[in-house]
């Protein structure tokens, strides 16, 4: 399967790594014509600011959007999760704004820049995900069409509005490739969450 990360600014190369890990073939999207044939898209954690302005600048915004609306999946993480938030507090800066939520972004506060955690996803079974927080925006409120996935500390840290996906930390920077993996399992899924072999069962 054909996935792509976002390289314009942030860990670009570990999300890359960690898809190819988890069995993917991976693409590096700097302009709108690489997103041709991707059944999902990683947007990395770097500066939302910078990556949004980027995006803009790029033409991908209605790009991304497009593919979107033809089926492709976004995983965002941390300034990725920025970007996919329709509201972003006290903030105007360039964003997909594809997911129905309200982010708050540097919302840890000084004191706690940086911290780990161990975060429990309701579908990804197992034991909970090591979970690297930097610099980490929260999810405040989510819409009706988004489906939380994780907490922590009382905040979401991660979910889901159909096949985008949005963590609040850096999955990219453990070695756990689940999350991946799960990711992976959505751009597999068709628009209404069936596997790639549902529709045989369907004409069966
Ligand atoms: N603080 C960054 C922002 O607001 C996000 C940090 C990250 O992606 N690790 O864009």
């Amino acid at each position: 399967m054909k996935v792509g990360v976002l390289d314009l600014q942030g860990d670009v190369i570990e999300h890359v790594r960690a898809l190819e890990a988890a069995g993917a073939e991976v693409v590096r999207v700097k302009r709108p014509r690489h997103l041709e044939g991707l059944r999902g898209l990683v947007i990395p954690g770097g500066e939302s600011t910078t990556i949004g302005k980027l995006m803009a600048e790029y033409e991908l915004i209605p790009a991304v959007r497009q593919a979107v609306s033809e089926g492709m999946a976004v995983f965002g993480t941390c300034a990725g999760a920025i970007l996919l938030a329709a509201d972003i507090a006290g903030s105007d800066q360039p964003r997909l704004g594809l997911m129905d939520m309200r982010v708050q972004r540097n919302a840890y506060g000084r004191q706690r820049e940086s911290f780990e955690a161990e975060v429990q996803v309701s579908e990804i079974p197992g034991p909970p995900v090591k979970a690297v927080f930097i610099r980490a925006p929260i999810i405040e409120r989510v819409g009706s069409s988004v489906k939380v996935l994780a907490e922590y500390g009382g905040q979401i840290v991660m979910a889901r509005q159909g096949r985008l996906l949005a963590g609040t930390f850096h999955p990219e920077l453990t070695a756990d490739r689940r999350v991946h993996q799960y990711f992976l399992q959505l751009c597999a899924e068709d628009a209404e969450g069936r596997g790639p072999g549902a529709g045989a069962d369907r004409l069966r």
